[in-house]
């Protein structure tokens, strides 16, 4: 079973996957903290990778598809929370094929709204290097180029469930749990 966390940068999807994950005692597959991680490593990858990042790009699709692939295990048991992951349509074709070859579902993709001032606040009020302004500004843009013509992709096959991403942390907690369908 695979659930997928889509949002902008900043609409809280990481802190909202980490709750759930812990909730069902599932894997956390956040793609942005495997790369952050990469990074500090000082390899010729992380090197790589920390071009990207810092330039507020994506990381080439192989790269990323390879690190989810590494950690989807087949079978059964548990399921993953991917967050970050995946973020066009390639990587969602990367996704469809990965999960078939572990033999996973996507059960559902929730898509965290927010309107872009909100992001804008909260990007700007968090310390990480990718977050200064001009990085803001590309991540944003990437986003809304690349990542978001995820959510028709999901919505026509009716995997999409939109989630209000303003509020508290709970709140929002309790409303991812009412859109997947499981009592907060
Ligand atoms: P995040 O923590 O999800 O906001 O991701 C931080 C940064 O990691 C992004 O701005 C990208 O540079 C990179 N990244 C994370 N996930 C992906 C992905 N699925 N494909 C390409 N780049 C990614």
């Amino acid at each position: 079973m695979i659930i997928v966390f889509l949002g902008p940068p900043g609409s809280g999807k990481g802190t909202q996957a980490a709750l759930l994950a812990v909730r069902r005692n599932w894997a956390h597959l956040s793609t942005g903290e495997l790369l952050r991680a990469a990074r500090t490593g000082g390899t010729p990858l992380g090197q790589k990778v920390a071009q990207y990042l810092d330039a507020g790009r994506l990381v080439p699709d192989e790269l990323v598809t390879g690190l989810v692939v590494e950690r989807v295990k087949p079978g059964p048991a548990g399921g993953y929370l991917l967050d970050g992951f995946p973020r066009n349509l390639a990587q969602a074709a990367d996704l469809d094929q990965l999960a078939r070859a572990a033999g996973h579902v996507v059960q559902a993709v929730v898509f965290f709204d927010v309107p872009e001032p909100e992001l804008i606040r909260r990007l700007s009020g968090r310390a990480r290097a990718d977050d200064d302004p001009d990085t803001i500004r590309r991540r944003l843009r990437v986003y809304a180029e690349e990542t978001s013509p995820l959510v028709d992709h999901y919505a026509s096959r009716d995997l999409l469930r939109r989630v209000e991403g303003r509020g508290e942390i709970d709140a929002i907690h309790r409303r991812v749990l009412t859109a997947l369908g499981e009592r907060a």
